[in-house]
């Protein structure tokens, strides 16, 4: 029911059942207007409460289903179809992977908010009666994790959640509150209630993982997309989550990462690994997706590396780089090309100049 309260909220915003009490914000509202400041009111234990009554009692919109697709025996996707956040899509920007395994499921990447992780979890109890019994989490980029509130809620909190180290430090840090901020506001507020659930349980690379009679072995072979990247391989079904490091058909962003180690990262895990189903953090899966990323990220550097040794200047590798068929050819089509490729140009320009000298 609609009420005073929830009349007030952002558009996006259902308010849960959320009965705050008239005397105490008629109160509120007596100190706000006795000209009290801010700090002043916070320190008061009654707004405090008040405060976190609301935050518990609000929260976005439910985000739709979306019946997840099966990869291979034991790995199933849910499957956004956008690249980046809006408040039509709710957040829903990234996949969430599955792998049903005989003693529970294991969940690699937990969606873009408390709401695509519920979704998931429906999508989930569709698919098999088992609970949840791990989540991996990829990297820190929030919507890859910011689902962890809903499996923790689901399944509790002593949940294991995987993740490198440093990626456990940045969502421990500004990193986890900047981008749980950064989704309501791109999502107009469609994602709030979420919080921060850090991962629980420090992971490293080589390390295995028997469940039943699949087994998960996680990889990380230094900086690419971001200086932990996880990379999680299905060892039975030949299949390999990758995350961020490649994508199928969005820009990805490389403003923490390394061109450099991109290159040196594909080649140690395709040796590692060999011939793999390739699983991205945004769109579909392929046997060709590290070649084809590759391919076009080497026609972003090579050319910018040529400049640099050369001597020519940025806008000469820029040229060189819109011109060069492994990017020309992908630009129409590419999700964030055009307010992308300027600045990761730039990044590799700057990468190739401090490798240079
Ligand atoms: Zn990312």
């Amino acid at each position: 029911m609609a009420n005073k309260t929830q009349s007030n909220l952002p558009g996006a915003v259902a308010a849960k059942g959320f009965t705050g009490n008239w005397s105490r914000r008629r109160w509120l509202q007596c100190a706000m207007t006795s000209g009290m400041g801010t700090a002043a009111l916070w320190a008061l234990p009654e707004v405090r409460a008040l405060a976190e009554q609301v935050r518990d009692f609000v929260e976005g919109p439910p985000v739709p289903d979306v019946p997840p697709v099966q990869l291979s025996e034991h790995v199933w996707m849910v499957y956004a179809k956008d690249g980046f956040p809006t408040a039509e899509n709710q957040g829903l920007m990234a996949n969430v992977v599955f792998v049903l395994t005989p003693v529970g499921v294991v969940v690699l990447d937990s969606g873009c908010s408390l709401q695509v992780g519920q979704m998931a979890i429906r999508m989930i109890k569709k698919t098999t009666s088992k609970p949840v019994v791990a989540v991996f989490n990829s990297h820190y980029h929030g919507d890859h994790w910011l689902g962890n509130h809903a499996f923790a809620a689901e399944y509790g909190k002593d949940l294991p959640i995987y993740a490198l180290p440093h990626t456990i430090e940045q969502i421990k840090g500004v990193e986890g509150n900047m981008w749980r901020s950064m989704m309501e506001r791109w999502t107009n507020q469609a994602t709030v209630g979420t919080q921060v659930v850090a991962p629980n349980r420090p992971t490293e690379h080589g390390k295995t993982y028997p469940f039943g009679d699949v087994t998960l072995k996680v990889h990380h072979y230094g900086r690419a997309h971001t200086p932990s990247d996880l990379c999680v391989q299905v060892v039975q079904d030949k299949l390999t989550y990758v995350a961020d490091i490649a994508m199928d058909n969005r820009i990805a962003n490389i403003d923490d990462g390394s061109y450099v180690g991109t290159f040196k990262y594909y080649q140690a895990l395709q040796q590692a690994t060999g011939e793999q189903l390739w699983v991205p953090g945004h769109g579909r899966a392929s046997k060709g997706l590290l070649k084809a990323y590759g391919d076009f990220m080497a026609g972003i550097y090579e050319p910018c590396l040529k400049a640099v040794e050369k001597g020519d200047s940025i806008d000469v590798a820029k040229a060189a780089v819109l011109s060069d068929p492994r990017v020309a050819g992908r630009a129409k089509t590419m999700d964030g090309f055009d307010s992308n490729i300027g600045k990761y140009i730039s990044l590799a320009y700057l990468e190739a100049e401090k490798l240079a000298f």
